[in-house]
């Protein structure tokens, strides 16, 4: 089954399930990623603090997939703030491609005060066309409000833990209203928790013939969610891009959005501050 595109406020498309790569060892990257594209995955989300940027441009070129088929995003690191154009031509060359389609501010940090000159620097080089779209992660509703006060120029995305768990209700509903699309970090609450077992979880699992990380990746996928779990197994790959064929009912979707404890297993992003 093809994978559903969302439509960015930049008029651009994106995948709605990838991979993402976040604690994926430099030395297994290249063969995660290619199997990845091997069953059917085209969207890849990596980051220069992933330390695995060049290992997904080897699978990349060597995967000969034509470029315009593939979808990558990668990041901004905090450290790289007050110079977004030599960290972004640095992660080219690592990926050694020519364009990356999304090139993401990692973390607002406040107490930095230099995320909105790495927002007027990815504006810049979004002008360049070497990143097709341009948009923020981990960003609360102040950080946003800055970007869109000073620039006005809206992020595309904003990349945010997600989960049954932790629902961001308020920030999602505030993207929802700038035309800014969500991606879940963390879809699965990164293997953290009691989630796989919760009743609601186990309960449609049973109805719909499926396992619970499919219940829950359905779920993000019925919210207009955009995923990347991340495994570095092949049958696991192959299980969570397998979520197309079935659809949760009304009653299943209210129970899932019913377990929200608004409890966050990253970072606080209004405070995290890691160089
Ligand atoms: P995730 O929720 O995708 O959880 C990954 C873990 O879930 C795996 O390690 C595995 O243990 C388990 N898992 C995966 N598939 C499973 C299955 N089918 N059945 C049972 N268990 C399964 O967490 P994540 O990796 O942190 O998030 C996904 C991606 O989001 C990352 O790889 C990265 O690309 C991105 N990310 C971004 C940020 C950010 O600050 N922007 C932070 C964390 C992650």
């Amino acid at each position: 089954l093809p994978i559903p595109n969302i439509t960015m406020n930049d008029g651009k498309q994106i995948p709605q399930l990838g991979l993402g790569v976040f604690l994926v060892e430099p030395g297994e990257t290249e063969r995660i990623v290619t199997e990845a594209l091997e069953v059917g995955y085209r969207h890849i989300d990596t980051a220069r603090i992933y330390d695995n940027e060049a290992e997904v441009g080897a699978a990349i070129a060597k995967s000969g997939i034509p470029r315009e088929e593939l979808f990558i995003t990668t990041k901004l690191w905090n450290s790289d703030q007050e110079d977004p154009h030599g960290a972004f031509n640095a992660s080219m060359d690592r990926l050694g491609l020519e364009t990356v389609d999304l090139y993401l501010v990692h973390w607002p940090i406040p107490e930095f005060g230099t995320a909105l000159g790495a927002w007027k620097g990815l504006i810049e080089i979004a002008e360049t066309g070497r990143a097709t779209s341009i948009g923020v992660s981990n960003f609360e509703i102040p950080h946003l409000q800055q970007l869109l006060d000073e620039t006005g120029v809206v992020p595309a995305i904003n990349q945010i833990e997600l989960h049954p768990l932790n629902q961001r209700r308020a920030l999602r509903e505030f993207c929802r209203e700038h035309g800014i699309a969500i991606e879940a970090w963390g879809p699965l609450a990164q293997g953290k928790s009691d989630l796989f077992e919760r009743p609601e979880i186990v309960a449609a699992a049973a109805t719909h013939g499926k396992s619970p990380a499919q219940v829950i990746l359905r779920w993000h996928l019925q919210h207009d969610t955009i995923i990347f779990p991340k495994t570095t197994r092949r049958e696991r790959m192959i299980e969570n891009a397998d979520i197309l064929d079935f659809d949760l009912s009304a009653a299943e979707m209210a129970a899932i959005d019913g377990l929200d404890e608004q409890h966050n297993f990253g970072p606080d992003p209004s405070t995290f501050n890691r160089r």
